[in-house]
């Protein structure tokens, strides 16, 4: 299928591995000029030199990096340096530690919000009225399986990303953004296959003497698909709803889950 979006500029947040990064190389298999933002620049460089080394792209398409943090004014600032006017946002960063509420102070809340939800905010904010103007867009948020489904130590997460899942359900819906072909969804991740899924195994590993493959077992055990997810078809999934093919899907919440999530709706 021609996802007919060759050409067009991305910002990709959180691009250096993981899920921003399986949507970094997906996009650049379409042609597509991406800026990737992560703040490790040795990980983005390295990140950078995989996608200009696979042999999928589209030789002239373009692939820049940005080191900074896309959670700060500058480090936004940053990334419209490096291109002003993007044509597609993945907005992407760290996910908030586990923990026990009763633990959590003001601090811990205001990063939580800053990073999963304001900073997505912040990207839509400036980049989709350039996008109605120009008669394309897509904004694609990675947020998580658990606005669906809460998982209780992740409180942060569940409440930072269901404000962001709100605000968007109302954003996507206006006329002046769905009828310029700006559209804007929601991925929604189950379990995949990354770093911090793997790091997180580790912590549960020192706190519980479990071995991280078991902890990993067990997950893969809780999931239909008895598999994890990967970056890659996360990616595939998130170039279909950047494409030309997605202009009719705005304002959704896509669960990529491997069929975890239990409800019916
Ligand atoms: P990961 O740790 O493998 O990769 C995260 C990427 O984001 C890295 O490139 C890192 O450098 C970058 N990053 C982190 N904070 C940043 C910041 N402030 N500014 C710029 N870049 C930043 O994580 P992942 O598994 O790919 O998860 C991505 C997002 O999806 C997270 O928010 C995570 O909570 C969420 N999520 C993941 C899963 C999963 O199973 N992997 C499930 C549900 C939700």
């Amino acid at each position: 299928m021609d996802m007919g979006i060759a050409g067009k500029w991305a910002l990709v947040c959180g691009a250096s591995k993981g899920l921003g990064f399986g949507c970094a190389q997906a996009l650049v298999r379409e042609g597509v000029n991406v800026v990737l933002v992560a703040r490790g620049a040795p990980t983005l460089q390295q990140a950078v030199r995989t996608l200009l080394a696979d042999l999928a792209r589209p030789a002239d398409t373009v692939v820049e990096h940005v080191a900074a943090d896309i959670t700060t004014v500058e480090g936004r600032a940053a990334a419209f340096a490096r291109h002003g006017e993007y044509d597609i946002v993945v907005t992407n960063a760290g996910g908030p530690p586990p923990g026990d509420f009763r633990t959590w102070d003001r601090d811990a809340w205001i990063k939580a919000v800053d990073a999963n939800m304001l900073t997505p905010i912040e990207l839509i904010k400036a980049t989709v009225d350039g996008m109605a103007a120009r008669g394309f867009g897509r904004i694609i948020n990675i947020t998580s399986s658990a606005v669906k489904a809460p998982i209780d130590v992740l409180g942060l997460s569940n409440g930072a990303r269901s404000g962001l899942t709100g605000f968007v359900a109302g954003v996507a819906r206006t006329t002046k953004l769905a009828s310029a072909d700006v559209t804007i969804n929601n991925l929604l991740p189950g379990v995949f296959d990354t770093d911090r899924v793997r790091g997180m195994a580790h912590g549960t590993a020192a706190k519980t003497g479990q071995t991280v493959e078991a902890i990993i077992e067990a997950r893969r055990n809780n999931i239909p698909a008895r598999r994890l997810g990967t970056p890659d078809e996360f990616g595939a999934a998130c170039a279909f709803l950047c494409s030309r093919h997605g202009s009719y899907i705005t304002g959704q919440n896509v669960l990529i889950d491997g069929g975890a999530y239990p409800g019916t709706y």
